[in-house]
């Protein structure tokens, strides 16, 4: 099985997907300009209109040192060293050093998320990745390399594209940091994560990820940055992380366009945004 040899898909479908390109840039050029989310018109392009720039929270108040986490009240937050953090890094450290995100994975930016995950909105990549390099300007500073998290190449190719893929080049290319976009390999595909226990999702992911070994001179020593949509238990991002640093990565960061707040701090809370 030779798991580089899918690119961006068949020619068909890049044809196919240079044709729309084309078309959308006429029309945009003719058309007024729409709101990113829900598609109503708006004065600038790249823009949302008022109701969906006020539906989209990123994550406030104390946050988690190690994973990001809102930590709301503060009521479940172990201080150790004078960092806050939640009780799942408390209880068990991630693999990675830190990780932030962009957005708050809620009914605000859901739509976004799969929009660009599921609909080809492939042009939502560039407004996530600046507010994902806002968001975290002290990571993208210390990184020295940028990974995305893979798709299985068998997702790859029904897609034609990685969403983190995108996302990375994009924050790459701003930040003047080297892009390893095919770094990291997904050697399995694996199930939704969500319902499970976390020793479940460890073994679901156990040797799932791995860096390709032409890109392990390129890995070692480096500090990386890996990029992904939506962090949900982390579980994910801490495999990735594992996989990085035992080909010699000097330390590796998360940076998501989203992420689930604790169910367990949004229950004490008064939450409820499941
Ligand atoms: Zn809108
Ligand atoms: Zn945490």
């Amino acid at each position: 099985m030779r798991l580089s040899a899918p690119g961006e898909g068949p020619a068909l479908r890049r044809l196919a997907a240079g044709v729309r390109r084309a078309a959308g840039f006429v029309l945009d050029s003719l058309l007024p300009p729409l709101c990113l989310s829900c598609r109503v018109p708006v004065l600038a392009a790249g823009a949302q209109c008022p109701d969906c720039a006020r539906g989209l929270n990123p994550p406030g108040g104390f946050l988690c040192h190690r994973c990001g986490v809102p930590l709301g009240g503060g009521l479940l937050a172990e201080r150790v060293e004078g960092r806050l953090l939640c009780p799942g890094c408390h209880a068990a450290p991630p693999d990675y050093g830190q990780a932030r995100a962009a957005l708050l994975y809620d009914e605000g930016a859901k739509p976004l998320i799969l929009a660009l995950k599921h609909g080809r909105r492939t042009d939502l990549a560039r407004w996530l990745a600046r507010r994902m390099a806002a968001a975290a300007p002290d990571l993208l500073a210390r990184a020295e390399a940028v990974v995305p998290v893979p798709l299985h190449w068998r997702r790859l190719l029904a897609r034609g594209y990685n969403q983190s893929g995108l996302m990375a080049a994009h924050l790459a290319r701003a930040a003047g940091l080297p892009l390893l976009p095919r770094a990291l390999r997904r050697l399995r595909a694996t199930p939704p994560l969500g319902a499970r226990s976390a020793a479940e999702r460890a073994r679901v992911l156990e040797g799932v990820f791995a860096v390709a070994p032409r890109a392990v001179p390129r890995i070692a020593g480096r500090r990386v940055l890996l990029v992904d949509d939506v962090l949900t238990s982390g579980a994910t991002a801490s495999a990735c992380a594992r996989a990085l640093l035992s080909a010699g990565a000097a330390g590796v960061d998360v940076l998501a366009a989203a992420r689930v707040p604790d169910p367990r701090i949004e229950a004490l809370d008064g939450g409820g945004r499941a």
